[in-house]
């Protein structure tokens, strides 16, 4: 996976959030990905809700 430019939110917005959040990126990729969503707002909102239901399902799996 490439993310073309860190001007352009990637496609697949929602999959990449996902596997941000569960640390199933590569390093190039965060980087990356970091690097985009410190500047864009929707991107960095999609990270915020990701990371919300990835830390509930979390919990509920290690409750
Ligand atoms: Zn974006």
């Amino acid at each position: 996976m490439v993310l073309a430019s860190s001007c352009l939110c990637p496609s697949d917005l929602e999959e990449i959030a996902e596997e941000y959040c569960l640390g199933h990126l590569d390093w190039e990729s965060v980087r990356y990905f970091e690097n985009h969503f410190l500047h864009c707002p929707a991107c960095a909102r999609e990270v915020a809700e990701t990371q919300q239901f990835v830390n509930v399902f979390r919990l509920a799996e290690y409750a």
